[in-house]
């Protein structure tokens, strides 16, 4: 028996799980599988066999899986987030011993990995949580690994991390995070930021579509057009594809046949909340989260879409398409997408920089940008790009002032504000875009209009307020003197 224990262990053997496992068995570390529902385990171990003899054991109780292992123990576990999280550790650490490694793969709350760590630390079991982005796709082949926790616990699986991750030019997409959630904390904003390029990237659609005109074949044209340059990603590749789909049902394309309304496991919402809890401004993912929000009323707008009809306003396929010109309209939306979606990635690194300074998790945000060019859902070219400007200087204030970027910004200035008036005047909303715009044009204004806002805090509440022209904090007897 001794001879065969497993290099590590994986429990929860759904979607991700299964994939997960045979990856790693495939890059050659045996593995010992284990689920509640002892069917998943076969279902695993068939899919092993079939796909060339994988090395992999099956194992239907908790002690026999936990006891099949390599001491020390490593084991994986990829269930439902939340309390799952904890019948599992619970069923599983019972059967180990200090130093022996847990690692949760799942989408969870920052907050509860460091619960874990500290609970298991009495027990002297180690603890990483690890995001893992990429679906179903990035976990079989190479998804993008973001371990958190315990420095000793990634040493353990560093081998099998780095191998099971996806490979790019420069290396694979794995790094130790840092410690405590962090590593859970970083997923989430990769995930908020997921959430921002889906929206801005089906705004560019809405506004082909609805105000150039286009059709499905036409958009699919672009799309991969655009895959060639500086848009080149992941969801940029995806889209085109999705416009190509015929509905097996019926005439057309099935993106027509898609009722609008978007779902949400959450993990965006938490990026918002910590974004204010943090006073950092993230408002292109904010927007994209309250876009997902309305689109879930559908009865609602519709009603809505009859009593706010506005007559001028034409909003059929194309109807304002007239005296456009396509081929201009068509490249000031990859420039407002791509300005777009850089703002928004500046707020998401903005977010990781100010919760790594009061966590003290030192997280290296060029790191973070290298390990999201491989494996996980925004993949995209230019994250090379954001990984060179903070080695450039990795106490850039904002993606938007990095010499490159601010280049960039300034270039595509006027083709992003032509597109978001042009949508503005057809009625057609764009919450990213004019999210991300007001973002940077508020950033770029060396004065805002806040001196008024405090005049008026002052006036009402005696909040104080600061002068420009001499140091202190002054308060006035406004309405005396109004
Ligand atoms: P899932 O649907 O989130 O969870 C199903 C798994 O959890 C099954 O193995 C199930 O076991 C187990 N489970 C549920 N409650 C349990 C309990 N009380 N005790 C023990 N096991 C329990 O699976 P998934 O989609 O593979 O996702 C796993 C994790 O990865 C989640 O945190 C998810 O958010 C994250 N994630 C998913 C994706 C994706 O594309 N799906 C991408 C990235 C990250 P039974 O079979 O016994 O019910």
């Amino acid at each position: 028996e001794a001879a065969t224990l497993s290099r590590i262990g994986l429990a929860g053997l759904a979607v991700m799980g299964q994939n997960l496992a045979l990856n790693i068995a495939e890059k050659g570390f045996p593995i010992s599988v284990y689920n509640r529902t002892t069917s998943k385990v076969d279902e695993t171990l068939d899919r092993a066999r079939f796909e060339g003899g994988l090395p992999m054991t099956g194992h239907y109780s908790p002690r026999d899986f936990v006891l099949s292992l390599e001491r020390p123990r490593s084991v994986i576990i990829l269930v439902k987030a939340g309390p799952p999280v904890d019948q599992t550790i619970a069923a599983l650490s019972d059967h180990m011993e200090a130093g022996d490694t847990i690692i949760d793969g799942g989408n969870e709350w920052y907050e509860n990995t460091e619960r874990r760590i500290h609970e298991l630390a009495g027990k002297g079991i180690l603890y990483l949580g690890m995001g893992v982005s990429g679906g179903e796709e990035g976990a079989r082949h190479g998804p993008s690994l973001m371990p958190g926790g315990s420095y000793a616990a990634y040493q353990n699986i560093e081998d099998i991390v780095k191998k099971v991750a996806a490979q790019v030019e420069d290396g694979p997409c794995v790094t130790y995070i840092g410690e405590g959630g962090s590593g859970n904390f970083v997923k989430m904003v990769h995930n908020g930021i997921e959430y921002g390029d889906m929206q801005l990237i089906s705004e560019a659609y809405d506004v082909l579509k609805n105000v150039g005109g286009l059709s499905n074949s036409e958009l699919a044209e672009i799309f991969s057009e655009w895959n060639k340059g500086e848009l080149e990603s992941f969801l940029i590749e995806i889209t085109a594809d999705i416009f190509r789909v015929r509905d097996e049902s019926g005439e057309g394309e099935l993106v027509d046949k898609i009722l609008d309304k978007t779902g949400m496991k959450g993990t965006g919402k938490w990026t918002v909340q910590q974004a204010a809890e943090l006073s950092v401004a993230a408002p292109t993912i904010a927007a994209s989260l309250d876009c997902r929000y309305l689109s879930g009323l559908k009865e609602e707008r519709e009603a809505a879409a009859e009593a706010l009809r506005e007559a001028g306003l034409k909003e059929e396929v194309g109807g304002v398409s007239s005296g456009i010109d396509k081929k201009r309209l068509i490249d000031d939306v990859r420039q407002a997408l791509y300005a777009s979606k850089i703002c928004s990635y500046a707020q998401g690194m903005n977010l990781l920089r100010t919760k790594s300074v009061e966590k003290g998790w030192n997280l290296n945000l060029g790191e973070m940008a290298r390990i999201w060019k491989g494996g996980c859902i925004i993949r995209a070219v230019f994250l090379d790009r954001i990984k060179k400007a903070y080695q450039r200087n990795p106490n850039l204030a904002s993606l938007v002032v990095d010499p490159e970027f601010a280049r960039e910004m300034v270039q595509r200035q006027a083709a992003w504000r032509r597109v978001v008036g042009l949508a503005i005047s057809a009625g057609i909303s764009t919450p990213g875009m004019c999210a991300s715009l007001a973002y940077f044009d508020t950033y770029r204004r060396a004065r805002l209009p806040a001196n008024l806002v405090q005049a008026q805090r002052d006036l009402f509440g005696a909040h104080t307020y600061e002068r420009i022209d001499r140091p202190g904090s002054f308060h006035t007897e406004w309405t005396k003197l109004a």
